[in-house]
């Protein structure tokens, strides 16, 4: 019975470095996500061997599988009770760990007893936001990290150009 983990998968190293890469991940990943990510140090690692191995990570509880992104489902190691908040435009997700008290009316609930809820927030992230002003902010598309070397590559460029070779 060597080589089985607590959630009893037969620990292949390419099975541990997808939950390595699971483990404290917050961006809840894609499938794809995840097979590219381990595709880089397991090249040879088939798209159904990861898919599989999140089949059986979700079906034993220790991922969660979300539906609020409309073109893929997405994965979520964190299996406390949490919600999430999706921008619209690049699909990020966020954590909401807070406990909303909903209650949803008599007539509403069918005599069902309550025992939780999970909401899924819609928003746009600062950095689509950004992109999609541009007047208030700079006119080409581009994400923070992105836009930090901008800024950087413009302050750059105010300085002679000689200094490149240097
Ligand atoms: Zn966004
Ligand atoms: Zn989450």
């Amino acid at each position: 019975m060597k080589n089985i983990n607590a959630s009893g998968l037969k620990m292949t190293p390419q099975r541990v470095a997808i939950l390595e890469y699971l483990h404290g991940n917050t961006d809840h990943p894609s499938a794809e996500d995840i097979y590219r990510e381990i595709g880089k140090k397991y090249p040879m690692m088939s798209f159904a061997t990861v898919y599989k191995t999140i089949e059986t990570l979700k079906n034993r509880g220790e991922l969660l599988e979300l539906t609020i992104d409309p073109a893929r489902r997405r994965y979520d190691p964190d299996t406390r009770h949490h919600h999430h908040l999706i921008c619209v435009e690049c699909k990020k997700i966020v954590d909401i760990y807070e406990d909303f008290q909903i209650s949803v009316p008599e007539d509403h609930a069918c005599s069902f007893e309550m025992i939780g809820n999970h909401i899924e927030f819609y928003g746009m992230c600062p950095e689509c936001k950004k992109r999609k002003e541009p007047d208030l902010w700079e006119n080409s598309p581009v994400t923070s990290a992105e836009q930090q070397k901008r800024e950087g590559a413009n302050r750059n460029s105010v300085l002679p150009a000689v200094n490149k070779t240097l």
